[in-house]
């Protein structure tokens, strides 16, 4: 089965985000496969793969989906909770996808070997598809290239660089050229910035689309009209003429204690500490909700 050109990405719909009840999140999916989506992206850290057990129980054939997810699994122990956790929460047999979130660099690739090689074992037995990586590192890119295992790459990639933690846009789009010419699958995260890009969004989607090394394209969609736009555009390629006009950003509650875990959480540098509190510099956040998780209390909420 081909994985649809749009992937649906559900961080927005989930508890970092706007907390939808799984029954709803789950409906919005299924709209959504029945538009012409049948790639639903997530990850360990989003606590939602109960969305995925709810679209099964509303219909849509296990058999006519692909789940990508990620975990920060690094050795044999971690790898093989995180795929249980998955293969239980979500009522699955299987994981098509199944990624190292947030992978940096040849080191932290090497970090987690224990763990590539325990998701290989599974990979054999056919309880995932494909392996792979996830990062906002050019770095990362090239690593994967090093690891003929590690066959789906999900880069972070938009026409202002926006995320990208070390290098330009350009840069990034070398490596993934590079990566495709392995013959690697890859689906590009934050096209539209993490929201920054919304007012150049017909440009920031003829960049994306224009890129050959691209498979697929992640995005978070929260509504009915969301997708329905997305699929305009992305999947039948039918662009608006605009700017798209919608107001997402990074809360900080008064109560927080600035006790500096956020900041030190977000790749993007996005938070300092100022006066005793949290701050963000509104223009670096790419609203991946990394620092939500780390906030103990819940005083950041990206909305
Ligand atoms: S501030 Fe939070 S949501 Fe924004 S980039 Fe940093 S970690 Fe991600
Ligand atoms: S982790 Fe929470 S309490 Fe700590 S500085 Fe960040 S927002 Fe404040």
């Amino acid at each position: 089965m081909n994985p649809s050109r749009l992937c649906m990405g559900t961080l927005t719909l989930s508890p970092l985000q706007k907390n939808v009840p799984a029954e709803e999140a789950a409906r919005l999916m299924a709209y959504a496969y029945g538009s012409g989506i049948n790639f639903f992206d997530t990850a360990e850290l989003y606590s939602n793969y109960s969305f995925f057990k709810e679209l099964w129980r509303l219909g849509v054939p296990r058999g006519d989906v692909i789940v990508s997810t990620k975990c920060y699994a690094y050795s044999k122990d971690t790898a093989e909770r995180s795929l249980e956790k998955a293969l239980r929460e979500m009522d699955t047999d299987y994981i098509d996808i199944f990624l190292l979130h947030e992978q940096e660099s040849i080191h932290t690739l090497r970090g987690h070997a224990e763990a590539i090689d325990t998701f290989w074992k599974y990979k054999e037995q056919g309880v995932i598809g494909s392996l792979g990586i996830s990062t906002h590192y050019i770095a990362g890119v090239k690593a994967a290239c090093t690891d003929e295992r590690l066959h789906v790459i999900h880069p972070i990639i938009n026409v202002a660089g926006i995320g990208i933690v070390d290098g330009t846009a350009q840069e990034m789009v070398l490596a993934m050229e590079e990566a495709k010419k392995q013959g690697k699958f890859l689906f590009a995260m934050k096209a539209l910035g993490g929201g920054h890009l919304l007012k150049r969004y017909r440009e920031a989607l003829e960049f994306i689309l224009g890129l050959k090394s691209i498979d697929a394209l992640a995005v978070g969609m929260a509504s009915e009209e969301e997708i329905d736009a997305n699929v305009h555009a992305i999947i039948e390629g039918a662009l608006p003429p605009g700017a798209v006009e919608k107001k997402r950003g990074i809360f900080i509650e008064p109560y927080c204690v600035g006790c500096g875990a956020c900041v030190e959480r977000c790749q993007q540098k996005a938070l300092t500490l100022k006066d005793g509190v949290a701050v963000v510099d509104a223009s670096r956040c790419v609203l991946c909700s990394y620092c939500v998780t780390a906030c103990k209390d819940f005083f950041i909420k990206v909305l």
